[in-house]
Order: C-alpha cells, then sequence, then structure tokens
C-alpha cells in the first residue's frame, strides 16, 4: 500500500494523511540535517543504486572481496599516520619498515609474490616521502576529523593530514590527502575534489584560520596536485554537496513513500562498474565483467577509485 503524501494534504478520499515526523514541516521548522561523509556523497554522485547498496538497504546486499589497491593504499596511510604519532626524533626512515609491517593489511593480493612486490613498492614511496618532509614541522592534525553544519549539512570527514605553512596575514592550513593509486593526477584534481573543498571549508571553521589550499600527494610518483580556493570556489562545493543531499533525501523520502527502491536509485553504469563492490548484486553490474582484486597493483591506470 502506498504511504500518504508528504505534502500533509489528505489523500484521495479524504483521510488524513498518518502524521509521520519528516511531515511536520511547519513553517519555520528547521530541516532535518543530511548526516554525512565525503564517501557517502561520493557514492551517490558516481552511481545512486551504489549509494543504496552501502547506505539505505538494510541488511546490506554483501559486497565482493577485498581489493588489493585498497589494503595498499590503507597500510600506506596508517604507516604515514603512526610516523607522525612518533617523537620527532625517531621519525628516521629506518623506522619506516617497522611501521608497515606493522599493520600491513594483506588481503587482495593474487599470491605471496605480488603481495611482497607491493611491500617493497610501498616501503621505496614512503621512504622517498618522508626524506621530502621539512623536518621539525608538526601538521596540525594527522588525521584528523573535522565537522561543520551547513544549512542542509552536518558534514564530517577525517583529512589525511592538516598542515600549517606561512601565508600574508599569519598561518593558514593546507589539506594534505595522500593518494596511492596508479592513476597520476594534477591541479585539475586537485580543484575539482569535493572532498578536499568540504575538508577545507571545515577546517577552516573548526580551526578559524584560513584553509584554502588543498594537495594531493601521489606517493608512487612524488609529485603534488595543489589547488588555491577561493571562499566563492570553496562555497560553490558547498553548494553542490547541498544539492546532492538534497537529491539523496528526496530519493529516500520516495522510497519511503512507496516509489519503486530501483526507480528512485537509478544505476549510472560505466567503467566503474568493473571495480564495484556490489556488482554481484547489480543487474546492471552483473553483466559487466568484473576484475580481479589484485588487478589493480599490477595493471597500469584505470579507472577506479584511489584509497582515500
Ligand atoms: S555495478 Fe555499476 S551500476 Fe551497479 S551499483 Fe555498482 S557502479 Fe552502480
Amino acid at each position: 500500500m502506498r504511504r500518504p503524501s508528504p505534502t500533509g494534504r489528505p489523500a484521495a478520499g479524504g483521510r488524513a494523511p498518518h502524521p509521520r515526523a519528516e511531515q511536520l514541516g511547519f513553517e519555520g521548522m528547521p530541516e532535518r540535517l543530511f548526516v554525512c561523509t565525503p564517501s557517502k556523497l561520493g557514492a551517490y554522485a558516481d552511481c545512486p543504486r551504489r549509494y543504496r547498496y552501502s547506505y539505505v538497504d538494510r541488511p546490506a546486499p554483501p559486497k565482493g572481496p577485498p581489493w588489493a589497491h585498497n589494503s595498499l593504499g590503507a597500510s600506506v596511510h596508517t604507516a604515514l599516520k603512526n610516523w607522525y604519532a612518533l617523537a620527532p626524533e625517531r621519525r628516521r626512515p629506518e623506522a619506516l619498515a617497522t611501521l608497515l609491517k606493522g599493520t600491513w593489511v594483506r588481503e587482495g593480493y593474487r599470491d605471496d609474490e605480488q603481495e611482497r612486490e607491493a611491500y617493497r613498492r610501498a616501503l621505496s614511496w614512503l621512504e622517498s616521502y618522508v626524506a621530502g618532509l621539512e623536518p621539525g614541522v608538526e601538521p596540525v592534525g594527522v588525521e584528523r576529523v573535522v565537522a561543520v553544519k551547513t544549512a542542509v549539512l552536518a558534514f564530517n570527514g577525517r583529512a589525511d593530514r592538516i598542515d600549517a605553512r606561512p601565508g600574508p596575514d599569519g598561518p593558514e592550513l593546507v589539506i594534505v590527502d595522500y593518494k596511492t593509486g596508479r592513476t597520476g593526477l594534477d591541479a585539475d584534481d586537485a580543484r575539482g575534489s569535493q572532498a578536499l573543498a568540504l575538508y577545507a571549508y571545515a577546517a577552516e571553521r573548526v580551526f578559524r584560520r584560513p584553509c584554502r589550499r588543498v594537495e594531493l600527494h601521489h606517493l608512487p610518483t612524488g609529485t603534488v596536485a595543489a589547488h588555491e580556493h577561493t571562499p566563492e570556489s570553496l562555497a560553490r562545493q558547498v553548494t553542490r554537496a547541498e544539492e546532492t543531499a538534497r537529491d539523496i533525501m528526496a530519493a529516500e523520502r520516495a522510497v519511503a513513500d512507496g516509489a519503486d527502491p530501483d526507480e528512485a536509485f537509478p544505476t549510472t553504469p560505466g567503467p566503474r562498474c568493473g571495480w564495484c563492490d556490489y556488482r554481484r548484486t547489480c543487474p546492471t553490474g552483473a553483466q559487466t565483467p568484473g576484475k580481479d582484486p589484485w588487478a589493480a597493483v599490477d595493471l597500469p591506470a584505470e579507472t577506479i577509485s584511489d584509497q582515500d
């Protein structure tokens, strides 16, 4: 049976709607905020159906096996986090092997040989990376959660690193995001990243210091892709995120009101389907050949999500 109209108007036949919380939209009453992370917004923007499988359907459909590239990314991220947890005098390159081994994630690799090769590669990325870090400079935050509320969003996210660097009017914050994928990155990637912009927007408010610069640190190539935001460009990214949140809330409301979930959350077929965790559940994805869990660790650049 279809649920009553969310407008609050009596349904055909004159029966009053069932008073659900979201129907009590009296004028002036604040709307419920959409609680989100960059991954949540990104999932919907990539594919509404993937969003539904991850965040709406309960019990959630089973995911495919773990990906080696995610294991590799997570291992490198954790090693860098633990690097900064060391006392500054103990941050020596010799410490890296122990750090990396200590939290190495083994899942998804084809075999021991591939895993060992990935470990050696990761260690050499880390050695090169820390050699370029300025000694004695402490980040403002490492794996730091920043949160902010807007008229629509209750946003929170964990930034890989937040640096403080000298600016014309005092220290300014910089959002640093580590990348370990095979894909090269450029300034357009930094400029277009909604996640980085939202981190910057939130960090500026949490720390009450300007935060306009965002950087993607690509460890495999040792390159940095950067972008300097303006207050206007950050505001545009927030508006875009709010539009996505409104679309998600409308789709969720439609399903609650009896709409077909498959129509409210349509599929978006594309190259990502081969890498999608829900390919086996999704009727569109099931028609796409799946990638081996270790494929991205061997192959040159492909269209896959990097480990955040
Ligand atoms: S397989 Fe493709 S269409 Fe299906 S949920 Fe995943 S990304 Fe979306």
